[in-house]
């Protein structure tokens, strides 16, 4: 199976080389030539595997260039031993037809780690495949969660670094904290004055920078992502929803090959693109419901087919998904443009030349079979934290409690009573003023964090994950902050 680009790129490369450089050349994302096809596949024998064995399983079809028996060693270090459940990505039901599939059972509780443990394996395989003698520098923009879960993933790995910036004032107070007191010979962390966006866009024109890049090769070293722009982090992703769906025949919710709803809060676009391919390689999905949160240009975009950032960027409960430049709607595009680079092109010159362009009306009818889009206020986002704790006792973080309020609107709009998946991006306590205002009132806001964690904990019964209450007494080893302006100059520091 090879990757093409796209923008159109002339050479294809194999899955190591798209996962080693994580762009393509002409500044394209990588997908596959063709989409394999779930066919063939054994669901009566996947039924009885663990997660590690059905990821490996999944994962083997899009990289054939790793041997079955790589994969499956690589998915068992990754899944065995660092999540705290058994079930790695453990399906929750809540009413007749909504099911949450919890996917923050990870080191730093988020959805994040399903790729990002996994990762440094085939990135550290992928360097011997090609031959590759020079250091990885995986450098990373994050809005919270995918610095955390890289650094986590890739600290003290051979032959890799791993350099972090975040939007100084756009991620929660855990987020910081959890990136500030990294552990690690090998990795860094620097805020960014500024939004996720500067910091992406910081990001992206080192990237693609020609001297920068000299000057890394004459030191042995060379740049790679770990941002959802690499196919190294979709892979992954897509294997929970095929596991996802066989937890639900095997519960009888549906019968095999019934379709399931599938509904995902959505920023970068990256975790709906990995459903998005679950399906087209024939997974029963009937809708991807894509859910946004007050920055909600998907919900206009899927509904108009302009996609329009010439807005107000708002700061909300859910900054993970407060992102005005979705990268991976470039793939989709590419799909639904029956992979015309040209037009790809075009678009996205338009996005960066006028921050505004428009899909014509083949693309948006075929948008419109595949997703259904809604958004979620702040205040819609807390009701919705509350209702589910009052009605269920469960706690939604903020992200997860948009896709929620989202899916209850598709309910409502198209009585479809379908089983839907519900996908939980993270830990609730990962958020904890937030959903303690939500439960407890607005006041909360001013207590501490860490009571915080435990009052939350106190009246749900759930536990707090280890990783964040042990904050408390870790020590910060990363506290500057620079200008956006100055994001080359400190990574070349740093190097
Ligand atoms: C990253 C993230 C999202 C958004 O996922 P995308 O793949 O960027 O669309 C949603 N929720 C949480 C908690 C996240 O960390």
């Amino acid at each position: 199976m090879n990757y093409i680009s796209t923008r159109g790129y002339r050479e294809a490369v194999s899955g190591a080389r798209a996962i080693k450089k994580g762009i393509a050349p002409d500044s394209g994302l990588y997908l596959p030539e063709n989409i394999p096809e779930l066919k063939d596949i054994d669901f009566e024998r996947m039924l009885e595997e663990d997660y590690p064995r059905r990821a490996a399983r999944i994962l083997r079809y899009f990289l054939d260039d790793y041997s079955r028996e790589e994969l499956e060693r690589y998915a068992e270090a990754a899944y065995s031993q660092r999540f705290s459940h058994p079930a790695v990505a453990p399906l929750l039901q809540l009413d007749q037809s909504a099911f949450i599939l919890e996917l923050w059972h990870g080191p730093t509780c988020a959805f994040k780690d399903l790729a990002l443990q996994i990762m440094p394996y085939l990135l550290t395989a992928a360097l011997k495949k090609t031959g590759e003698n020079k250091e990885a520098v995986i450098l990373v923009a994050t809005s919270g969660d995918t610095g955390k879960a890289a650094l986590e993933g890739f600290r003290d790995v051979p032959q890799s670094s791993v350099f972090v910036f975040y939007p100084s004032e756009g991620v929660s107070g855990f987020q910081k904290l959890q990136m500030a007191t990294q552990e690690g010979k090998n990795v860094g962390v620097m805020a960014v004055e500024g939004n996720f966006d500067d910091a992406q866009t910081g990001v992206k024109e080192i990237f693609g920078d020609p001297a920068f890049r000299d000057k890394l090769a004459r030191r042995g070293k060379f740049l790679s992502s770990a941002n959802s722009i690499n196919w190294g982090r979709l892979v992954p992703q897509i294997a929970y929803y095929i596991s996802a769906y066989l937890e639900l025949a095997a519960r009888g919710a549906l019968t095999q090959g019934e379709p399931a709803n599938i509904v995902v809060p959505t920023g970068n676009f990256g975790n709906i693109l990995a459903a998005y391919y679950a399906k087209r390689m024939g997974l029963p999905v009937a809708r991807l419901i894509c859910a946004s949160n007050a920055n909600k240009i998907l919900t206009d975009f899927i509904n108009t087919g302009v996609y329009d950032k010439n807005r107000e960027f708002h700061k909300t409960m859910s900054p993970s998904m407060d992102i005005l430049i979705s990268s991976n709607l470039e793939r989709l595009l590419y799909e639904l443009s029956d992979r015309d680079p040209g037009l790809i092109v075009s678009w996205m010159d338009q996005l960066k030349d006028k921050g505004c362009y428009r899909v014509g009306d083949s693309i948006r009818a075929r948008l419109k079979e595949d997703f259904w889009a809604g958004f979620a206020s702040e205040e819609e986002t807390r009701a919705a934290i509350r209702s589910a704790f009052d009605q269920f006792q469960y706690l939604l973080d903020p992200h997860t409690a948009v896709g929620y309020k989202v899916y209850q609107d598709y309910r409502k709009a198209f009585s479809d009573d379908k089983p839907a998946i519900i996908v939980s991006t993270a830990s609730p306590f990962k958020f904890s003023v937030s959903v303690a205002q939500a439960i407890f009132g607005l006041e909360a806001a001013h207590e501490d964090e860490f009571t915080l964690l435990q009052r939350i904990a106190a009246a749900s019964g759930w536990v707090i994950p280890k990783a964040l209450g042990e904050l408390k007494i870790k020590p910060v080893r990363f506290s500057r902050v620079c200008a956006r302006e100055k994001m080359k100059e400190a990574l070349e520091e740093w190097v």
